[in-house]
């Protein structure tokens, strides 16, 4: 096992992430090899439990009902439908669901009740249950974790410098506030970012140095590029290339040994042959299913095709951490204390954010 190092300097980060392309894919590859199966890619499916509607400003996404985007909002899906999702994942090769709502945070009542029950419903069916709601107090972390949650996302998205150019209407320490309380919990931590919102190498870098960070580090980290979507505020930007992916992936494969590294939005852009490349330099996770919550993503056989080609097997449920044990709702020890997260608003203007939403209401 490489030994995890919390003390990463960005200008560290940034030696290896330019370090000539062979060597690099050369030092990943041999850090994935000491820590994991090369062979091995772990399948999560992402299902927008809730989409649109959400009173955020984050310039990258679809879902903040301040843009006018084409997404099709919907309320909280019902447990049946999950359920029938998640037997579908199952039988193409996932071995966890993540289900994604465009809350800025949880509210305890109905619809978080009904989420438990989903995930109670889920770690039943023997795969792993993750959930990204937005912000969330320690009190509905341990509601989730004694549900039987496996992993919970919250992405720090970039680098707390660059963060204030994306998002104005929570702060950098929110998330790791909300990181902080699912990590008082046996819930494992998935956090991530974006890379293509005209951040520099430098936010890039940082980013990485506040997950690595965090002690410990997150099991999963998603890295995903921008997918730049009409009516948001980075509708324009351009896609960033392969080679900034296979970087990217490199550099996290080095920076945080044993997290999986998982490809996630922007894969319908990349070739197999880029999906190859970053699969050598660490990556070992990808989403399936057609759509990553409001963004196309590769059909599901076109992947176990690629799987086949390549000799990568779908990972196991449970492979890295046993299954946690699922209290029903009427013997839970924790109570709603109908408590919302402390979050801060910064409150600043983001000149970009703003004139998508004026362009919204016109
Ligand atoms: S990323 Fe999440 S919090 Fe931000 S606008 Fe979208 S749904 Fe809301």
């Amino acid at each position: 096992m490489t030994e995890t190092r919390h003390n990463w300097t960005k200008e560290e980060v940034m030696e290896v992430y330019n370090t000539p392309l062979m060597e690099l894919l050369y030092q990943a590859a041999t850090v994935h090899r000491e820590n994991h199966n090369p062979n091995q890619v772990q399948v999560s499916t992402l299902l927008s439990i809730k989409t649109g509607g959400c009173p955020e400003d984050c310039g990258y996404c679809p879902q903040a009902a301040r843009y006018h985007t084409d997404i099709e909002g919907n309320d909280l899906m019902s447990v049946q439908q999950v359920k029938a999702q998640a037997l579908r994942a199952k039988s193409s090769g996932s071995s966890r669901v993540c289900m994604g709502a465009a809350w800025r945070n949880v509210k305890d009542g109905p619809e978080f009740d009904n989420v438990l029950e989903m995930v109670r419903t889920i770690n039943k069916l023997d795969m792993e249950v993750c959930c990204t709601l937005g912000m969330i107090t320690e009190n509905q972390a341990q509601r989730l974790a004694e549900a039987g949650l496996y992993a919970y996302n919250h992405n720090l998205d970039t680098s707390e410098d660059y963060y204030k150019d994306v998002i104005s209407t929570r702060a950098f320490q929110d998330r790791l506030d909300t990181i902080d309380n699912v990590r008082k919990t046996n819930v494992t931590v998935c956090s991530g970012g974006i890379i293509g919102m005209g951040e520099q190498l430098e936010d890039r870098a940082g980013m990485l140095v506040a997950l690595a960070s965090l002690s410990p580090q997150p099991e999963s980290t998603p890295i995903n590029a921008l997918v730049p979507v009409e009516g948001t505020p980075m509708e324009e930007f351009e896609k960033v290339s392969i080679w900034e992916m296979v970087r990217m992936v490199a550099t996290t494969r080095i920076i945080l040994p044993n997290t999986q590294v998982r490809l996630s939005a922007g894969r319908t852009d990349m070739s197999r042959e880029g999906q190859a490349m970053c699969f050598f330099a660490g990556a070992n996770s990808i989403f399936a299913g057609d759509k990553l919550l409001t963004t196309p993503n590769p059909d599901v056989n076109e992947d176990m095709k690629m799987f086949k080609l390549l000799g990568l097997q779908p990972m196991k449920p449970f492979a890295k951490k046993a299954q946690p044990e699922s209290v029903e709702a009427q013997y839970s020890k924790f109570k709603e204390q109908g408590e919302k997260p402390k979050w801060s608003r910064p409150g600043h203007k983001i000149e970009r954010n703003e004139e998508a939403k004026a362009k919204a209401k016109l």
